[in-house]
Protein backbone atom coordinates (compact mmCIF):
# COMPACT_ATOMS: atom_id res chain seq x y z
CA UNK A 1 0.00 0.00 0.00
CA UNK A 2 1.70 3.44 -1.12
CA UNK A 3 -0.71 5.33 0.99
CA UNK A 4 -1.49 4.35 4.50
CA UNK A 5 -2.65 7.09 5.71
CA UNK A 6 -5.17 7.54 2.97
CA UNK A 7 -7.73 4.67 4.05
CA UNK A 8 -7.53 6.71 7.04
CA UNK A 9 -8.72 9.54 5.85
CA UNK A 10 -11.40 8.15 3.95
CA UNK A 11 -12.69 6.24 7.32
CA UNK A 12 -12.86 9.15 8.90
CA UNK A 13 -14.55 11.00 5.66
CA UNK A 14 -17.47 8.30 5.55
CA UNK A 15 -17.98 8.67 9.85
CA UNK A 16 -18.91 12.00 9.06
CA UNK A 17 -21.35 11.91 5.82
CA UNK A 18 -24.78 11.66 5.39
CA UNK A 19 -25.78 8.00 4.85
CA UNK A 20 -26.15 6.77 0.97
CA UNK A 21 -28.54 4.02 2.36
CA UNK A 22 -32.02 4.09 3.72
CA UNK A 23 -32.90 2.01 7.09
CA UNK A 24 -35.95 0.55 4.78
CA UNK A 25 -38.22 -1.51 5.91
CA UNK A 26 -38.21 0.75 9.19
CA UNK A 27 -38.02 3.95 7.24
CA UNK A 28 -41.00 4.89 4.54
CA UNK A 29 -39.31 5.39 0.87
CA UNK A 30 -40.77 8.15 -0.94
CA UNK A 31 -40.46 7.02 -4.80
CA UNK A 32 -39.51 9.35 -7.43
CA UNK A 33 -42.93 11.35 -9.03
CA UNK A 34 -42.19 9.35 -12.30
CA UNK A 35 -41.86 5.85 -10.39
CA UNK A 36 -44.03 3.38 -12.16
CA UNK A 37 -45.59 1.55 -9.47
CA UNK A 38 -48.96 -0.32 -8.65
CA UNK A 39 -51.33 0.72 -10.70
CA UNK A 40 -54.35 2.88 -9.90
CA UNK A 41 -57.92 3.21 -11.62
CA UNK A 42 -60.41 5.28 -11.91
CA UNK A 43 -63.85 4.03 -12.92
CA UNK A 44 -65.48 7.33 -13.04
CA UNK A 45 -63.16 8.77 -15.76
CA UNK A 46 -62.94 5.53 -18.18
CA UNK A 47 -65.01 4.99 -21.13
CA UNK A 48 -64.43 1.92 -22.08
CA UNK A 49 -62.29 1.60 -25.19
CA UNK A 50 -60.16 -1.07 -24.04
CA UNK A 51 -57.67 0.51 -25.68
CA UNK A 52 -55.46 -0.12 -22.54
CA UNK A 53 -56.07 -3.98 -23.11
CA UNK A 54 -55.41 -3.61 -26.77
CA UNK A 55 -51.88 -2.03 -25.62
CA UNK A 56 -50.38 -4.05 -22.72
CA UNK A 57 -47.94 -6.29 -23.83
CA UNK A 58 -48.57 -8.72 -21.25
CA UNK A 59 -52.51 -9.17 -20.96
CA UNK A 60 -52.38 -7.66 -18.04
CA UNK A 61 -55.71 -5.72 -18.19
CA UNK A 62 -59.65 -6.53 -18.09
CA UNK A 63 -61.97 -3.97 -19.06
CA UNK A 64 -65.47 -5.09 -18.20
CA UNK A 65 -68.62 -3.47 -18.77
CA UNK A 66 -71.07 -3.37 -15.59
CA UNK A 67 -73.66 -1.30 -16.51
CA UNK A 68 -74.63 1.66 -18.43
CA UNK A 69 -71.58 3.78 -19.04
CA UNK A 70 -70.03 1.92 -16.17
CA UNK A 71 -66.38 -0.07 -16.46
CA UNK A 72 -64.32 -1.87 -13.71
CA UNK A 73 -60.75 -3.21 -14.36
CA UNK A 74 -59.05 -6.21 -13.33
CA UNK A 75 -55.47 -5.99 -13.33
CA UNK A 76 -53.21 -9.19 -12.98
CA UNK A 77 -49.85 -7.85 -10.89
CA UNK A 78 -48.75 -10.90 -11.52
CA UNK A 79 -48.63 -10.66 -15.47
CA UNK A 80 -47.63 -6.85 -15.64
CA UNK A 81 -44.12 -5.25 -15.90
CA UNK A 82 -45.05 -2.02 -14.93
CA UNK A 83 -43.94 -0.52 -18.16
CA UNK A 84 -47.09 1.75 -17.91
CA UNK A 85 -48.23 1.65 -21.78
CA UNK A 86 -51.69 1.64 -20.04
CA UNK A 87 -51.27 4.65 -18.45
CA UNK A 88 -49.94 6.45 -21.52
CA UNK A 89 -52.29 5.05 -24.23
CA UNK A 90 -55.82 5.54 -21.90
CA UNK A 91 -57.23 8.80 -23.53
CA UNK A 92 -59.49 9.43 -20.19
CA UNK A 93 -56.35 9.42 -17.43
CA UNK A 94 -58.18 6.44 -15.80
CA UNK A 95 -55.16 4.94 -15.39
CA UNK A 96 -52.21 6.21 -13.03
CA UNK A 97 -48.90 4.52 -12.12
CA UNK A 98 -48.82 4.59 -8.12
CA UNK A 99 -45.44 5.22 -5.84
CA UNK A 100 -46.64 1.62 -4.50
CA UNK A 101 -43.90 -1.07 -5.03
CA UNK A 102 -44.24 -3.36 -2.21
CA UNK A 103 -46.49 -5.58 -4.01
CA UNK A 104 -45.45 -9.30 -2.90
CA UNK A 105 -47.60 -12.07 -2.56
CA UNK A 106 -47.41 -15.34 -1.62
CA UNK A 107 -51.02 -16.18 -2.80
CA UNK A 108 -50.91 -15.44 -6.38
CA UNK A 109 -54.50 -15.10 -6.63
CA UNK A 110 -54.29 -12.37 -4.49
CA UNK A 111 -52.01 -10.14 -7.32
CA UNK A 112 -55.58 -10.44 -9.32
CA UNK A 113 -57.10 -6.96 -8.50
CA UNK A 114 -60.87 -5.76 -9.54
CA UNK A 115 -60.92 -2.15 -9.43
CA UNK A 116 -64.21 -0.90 -9.13
CA UNK A 117 -64.99 2.90 -8.63
CA UNK A 118 -61.32 3.30 -7.53
CA UNK A 119 -61.32 0.46 -5.29
CA UNK A 120 -59.28 -2.22 -5.33
CA UNK A 121 -60.86 -5.86 -4.39
CA UNK A 122 -58.31 -8.72 -4.52
CA UNK A 123 -59.92 -11.61 -6.54
CA UNK A 124 -59.00 -14.03 -4.18
CA UNK A 125 -61.22 -12.12 -1.62
CA UNK A 126 -63.88 -10.42 -3.39
CA UNK A 127 -65.24 -13.97 -5.26
CA UNK A 128 -66.92 -16.86 -3.76
CA UNK A 129 -65.01 -19.74 -3.77
CA UNK A 130 -65.64 -21.57 -7.11
CA UNK A 131 -66.88 -18.46 -9.16
CA UNK A 132 -65.19 -17.16 -12.38
CA UNK A 133 -62.58 -15.03 -11.40
CA UNK A 134 -60.70 -12.47 -13.70
CA UNK A 135 -58.27 -14.93 -14.73
CA UNK A 136 -60.89 -16.86 -17.17
CA UNK A 137 -61.07 -13.36 -18.78
CA UNK A 138 -57.65 -12.32 -19.04
CA UNK A 139 -56.81 -12.01 -22.74
CA UNK A 140 -53.68 -14.14 -23.56
CA UNK A 141 -50.09 -12.68 -23.41
CA UNK A 142 -49.07 -11.08 -26.85
CA UNK A 143 -47.39 -14.01 -29.02
CA UNK A 144 -44.00 -11.57 -28.90
CA UNK A 145 -44.05 -10.43 -24.87
CA UNK A 146 -41.84 -13.08 -23.33
CA UNK A 147 -39.13 -13.26 -26.64
S1 LIG B 1 -57.93 3.05 -22.20
FE1 LIG B 1 -58.72 4.21 -20.43
S2 LIG B 1 -60.78 4.75 -20.99
FE2 LIG B 1 -60.17 3.14 -22.40
S3 LIG B 1 -60.88 1.23 -21.40
FE3 LIG B 1 -58.75 1.57 -20.72
S4 LIG B 1 -58.95 2.67 -18.78
FE4 LIG B 1 -60.94 2.85 -19.83
S1 LIG C 1 -48.15 -1.37 -16.87
FE1 LIG C 1 -47.66 -2.37 -18.83
S2 LIG C 1 -47.81 -4.56 -18.39
FE2 LIG C 1 -48.81 -3.51 -16.70
S3 LIG C 1 -50.98 -3.45 -17.25
FE3 LIG C 1 -50.07 -1.54 -18.01
S4 LIG C 1 -49.43 -1.96 -20.13
FE4 LIG C 1 -49.82 -3.93 -19.12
Amino acid sequence: MKRPGRMFHEVMRSMFRKAATVRYPFVKVQMPARFRGRLKFDASKCIGCKLCMKDCPSGAITIQKVGDKRFEAVFDFARCMYCAQCVDTCPKKALEATGEFELAQLDRGKLIVTFKNDCPVAAAAAAPAGTATATATAPEPKSDAHE
